[in-house]
């Protein structure tokens, strides 16, 4: 406002003085324009606009002399009339008592009939000038700046009264819209405020569709995600204290029935096999257990290297077979070569591997199972199928959740746990593939797994040779951390 009011004053002042200026030199130009004006001057019977000083000077006898309009003569500067007799034109403004700021205009003049009448020219009041001719002189046009003066103090009072005024109503206006569009925020974070960790089920209310409305409801999405991350957690929490609980529930029994009284020899050591039974179990879980917590805190450190997946699958297969040969299951591997991927061995060996002890596992003595290699654009496809229990259709999603088991009581007693899927869905996502699976009851499942290829064998080579320089500093682990754990 103070900017805008400035530079309108400033305008309309240089408008102003521009105007005045180019009226001065119309009126200069009007006058020259007069047959015999210096005489018509002289004579007094020139007619003037409003309160000008219309004056000539000129040199006679080597005299500076002057006609003009008034009686009353305005001194100037003889010099500046000296230059305008010589042909300059010359403004300048003069504060003059009793007659205000007067504007001057001093423009050089030639009369086409240098005689004038007899008269009184000269400066000095009584002398009379007789048969005087003129061949040059200034013309002086003054007229008083003070109704500019008046319009711009004009503007000035009412731009003094206006700006503050509209920057005070502005202002207020300002506060009372920005309280009014502040509200929802109030609202949102009083709201925001009240909910708590054990009650994420209350919700900020959605009233308008605005930028604060899309606000308020992408934060209802976030306490909804965070409501059900909190959900699993509890579920996980007690699904493990749960499964803590039964092992040593057995253990403490099976003590105490054996400290009852004493008991033969093979009596305590079928005990102890309980207890050993139940302790592997427990340390199973507990491991399995700090995996995923490490996981989920992005705290498990991966080392990603160029991995030959044909040659890696056939190495965890042969450490199984002698599983598969317990239980007469025919073991069947059809790995294409040259299928290159960028992965941590160990977590791809525990992924490969809880698969085929699934298969293993849920699959009747005699069955066979098959482990099958291929190539699908740029994806390799690692199926695992087997001749087994199946999964019944509805439950087929549930399987990769931590703890779901489809025969509880039965998973139990195989010492599963129901977090072996759970386990292999983290190394899958942290690798940035799939993980399926279709299956039919009692005809068998099959598990498809989808890993992204890098190129070349060459890759392989490189990337060693990468680790090989970065096993040489301490900290070489930490490079390798993946972005996916980050984000984890
Ligand atoms: P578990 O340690 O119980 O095997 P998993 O997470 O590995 O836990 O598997 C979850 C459940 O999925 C198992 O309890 C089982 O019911 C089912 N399942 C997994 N693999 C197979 C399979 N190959 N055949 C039939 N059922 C399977």
């Amino acid at each position: 406002m103070v900017l805008l009011s400035t530079s309108v004053y400033l305008t309309l002042a240089h408008v102003l003085h521009r105007n005045f200026d180019q009226t001065l030199m119309n009126r200069a130009k009007q006058i020259k324009e007069f047959r015999d004006i210096i005489s018509i001057l002289a004579s007094g019977t020139f007619e003037d606009e409003a309160g000008e000083f219309i004056s000539f000077y000129f040199y006679a006898d080597k005299r500076l002399m002057h006609i003009s309009n008034r009686k009353s003569e305005i001194r100037l500067d003889t010099e500046i009339i000296d230059r305008s007799i010589s042909g300059e034109n010359v403004f300048l403004t003069i504060d003059v008592p009793n007659m205000g700021k007067l504007r001057f205009y001093l423009s050089p003049y030639k009369p086409d009939n240098p005689k004038i009448a007899p008269g009184k020219y000269s400066r000095r009041r009584d002398e009379r000038i007789e048969g005087l001719e003129i061949h040059s002189a200034a013309l002086c046009i003054a007229r008083p700046l003070k109704y500019n003066d008046i319009a711009l103090q004009h503007l000035l009072r009412i731009l003094l009264f206006a700006v503050p005024l509209t920057i005070l109503i502005s202002g207020m206006g300002g506060v009372f819209l920005a309280k009014r569009a502040f509200k929802p925020i109030d609202q949102i974070s009083a709201t925001a405020l009240e909910i708590e960790e054990n009650d994420l089920s209350r919700r900020i209310e959605v009233t308008t569709k605005d930028e604060l409305g899309r606000l308020a409801s992408t934060l209802n999405q976030m306490i909804e995600r965070l409501e059900k991350a909190f959900e699993r957690q509890k579920q996980f929490t007690s699904d493990a204290s749960h499964e803590l609980r039964a092992p040593l529930a057995i253990i403490q029994a099976e003590t105490t029935l054996s400290l009852q009284k004493n008991r033969e020899p093979q009596e305590y050591r079928k005990s102890l096999q309980v207890i050993s039974q139940e302790v592997e179990y427990m340390s199973t879980l507990i491991n399995q257990l700090l995996l995923l917590a490490r996981a989920d805190a992005g705290k498990e450190y991966l080392l990603f290297e160029s991995i030959e997946l044909g040659d890696f699958i056939r190495e965890v297969c042969s450490d199984m077979e002698i599983l598969c040969m317990d239980k007469d299951i025919s073991l069947e591997v059809n790995l294409c070569p040259d299928i290159v991927v960028k992965g941590d061995k160990k977590s791809l060996k525990r992924l490969i591997h809880n698969i085929l002890d699934n298969a293993i596992k849920y699959t009747h003595c005699n069955g066979s199972i098959r482990v099958m290699l291929e190539k699908d654009n740029d994806m390799a496809v690692l199926s695992v199928s087997d001749t087994g229990i199946g999964i019944p259709e509805k439950e087929q999603l549930s399987i990769f959740e931590r703890f779901y088991r489809v025969d509880k009581a039965r998973s139990r007693s195989d010492g599963s746990s129901g977090l072996g899927l759970a386990i292999c869905q983290y190394i899958i996502k942290i690798h940035k593939g799939t993980i399926s699976v279709e299956s039919q009851i009692d005809k068998g499942s099959i598990f498809y797994i989808k890993l992204p290829m890098t190129s070349t064998l060459t890759g392989i080579l490189h990337l060693t040779n990468v680790r090989d320089a970065q096993n040489k500093e301490d900290d070489a682990r930490d490079s390798y951390k993946t972005a996916a754990i980050a984000s984890n």
